[in-house]
């Protein structure tokens, strides 16, 4: 997951997450001002000089929960922010993507591991940061994972040796908590959330992690 820490911090300007400091058009070069354009709704970054409308919209980030037996694979971060806790092998989205290439590719960069993707699990929209998490099963084609630049270490995990307390980002923790819900009732659903205000935490662990994504 690549650029978080600058997207973490972005809430902290007096523009808010919807509105990202920005300065200059990256067309032309002059200074933008923001203001709501004719015949729009919301405040947006106008060139002064070339007229440019800079729109800014979500961004994917997309991954897969690796499975292998009753275990899934962790991927521990070599990188801030949560340098050292775990997650799902996981990250943005690129230009000329599909989703689903995103997946593969994220799991290949991450985790060097090779997979079959299975039906999309989880879909949580995390506004306070503008993104949207998107996770997919996942079976293992083989054992031969290695740790790929941004991951320290890989482990499968059981349940019962999941690190609860030391899990990346809450939508990882979710998806996880999801997941083994649905194995323990032998179905496995289809989890669209919202998360990003206390009232959304799930449990005391849940509110515990490391101030996911509320960084500012
Ligand atoms: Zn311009």
């Amino acid at each position: 997951m690549r650029g978080m820490a600058s997207m973490a911090n972005r809430g902290c300007g007096k523009l808010g997450a919807m509105n990202p400091a920005m300065n200059f058009c990256s067309a032309c070069g002059a200074a933008v001002s923001l203001h709501i354009p004719a015949g729009d709704s919301r405040p947006r970054h106008v060139c002064l000089a070339c007229g440019a409308i800079h729109y800014l919209n979500p961004r994917l980030v997309v991954g897969s929960l690796p499975e292998w037996d009753e275990k899934i694979l962790l991927c521990r971060r070599a990188i801030e922010p949560a340098f050292g806790k775990w997650t799902l092998p996981a990250g943005f989205m690129e230009n000329g993507e599909a989703v689903a290439t995103a997946a593969l590719r994220e799991t290949a960069e991450e985790a060097l591991a090779r997979i079959e993707l299975g039906a999309m699990f989880s879909l949580i929209s995390v506004p306070h940061i503008d993104q949207v998490h998107v996770i997919y099963r996942a079976r293992l084609l083989d054992l031969d994972f290695a740790a790929g630049a941004e991951t320290l270490e890989l482990r499968l995990f059981g349940e019962h040796e999941i690190p609860w307390d030391e899990i990346a980002f809450r939508t990882v923790y979710r998806t996880l908590r999801h997941y083994f819900a649905d194995r323990r009732t032998g179905r496995f659903g289809f989890h669209e959330e919202v998360i990003g205000t206390p009232d959304t935490f799930q449990d005391e662990a849940d509110k515990r992690l490391p101030g996911t994504w509320l960084l500012s």
